[in-house]
């Protein structure tokens, strides 16, 4: 399942790439032009917005009425029946693939006890970001834990 959110989502669309799912979002863009992209790359376009909707008469759409991120979250895993996460597998910045690269290569782009503490890292296939186990803050997991509950 593949997404596109419309220029009020960008928190939402950083939430479902935590999630891994290839959601894209472009802070300023063309009613028009979203919807095109929502059409041809077969995405699910969700929005805040029922003008867009109506005017245009897209199929694939999920209409949110709620303001809180970490409810829109809850709403679309329960909606939209979403449970194949895979958290730490896509780009939470650029939406590309994150894959494990070796550990040799980045000593010294990230920090030295980081490094020495850290088995596993990855990068982002696009904008070569690094993530690590850690890369995911503490307030994170526990909103995560608590939307899956
Ligand atoms: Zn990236």
């Amino acid at each position: 399942m593949k997404f596109i959110v419309d220029s009020m989502l960008g928190r939402l669309a950083r939430w479902l790439r935590l999630l891994g799912y290839d959601t894209l979002y472009y802070p300023d863009i063309e009613d028009s032009l979203l919807l095109r992209i929502a059409r041809e790359d077969d995405r699910i376009l969700l929005t805040r917005d029922t003008h867009v909707i109506k005017v245009r008469g897209l199929k694939k759409y999920f209409l949110l009425n709620e303001n809180k991120t970490f409810k829109q979250v809850k709403i679309v895993i329960n909606s939209l029946n979403l449970k194949d996460f895979s958290i730490m597998s896509r780009c939470v910045i650029c939406n590309n693939t994150i894959t494990e690269i070796q550990k040799e290569g980045i000593r010294g782009l990230v920090p030295e006890y980081v490094y020495q503490t850290t088995a596993v890292f990855k990068r982002c296939s696009g904008c070569g970001k690094l993530y690590w186990n850690g890369t995911h803050p503490e307030k994170f997991k526990k909103k995560l834990s608590e939307i899956l509950a």
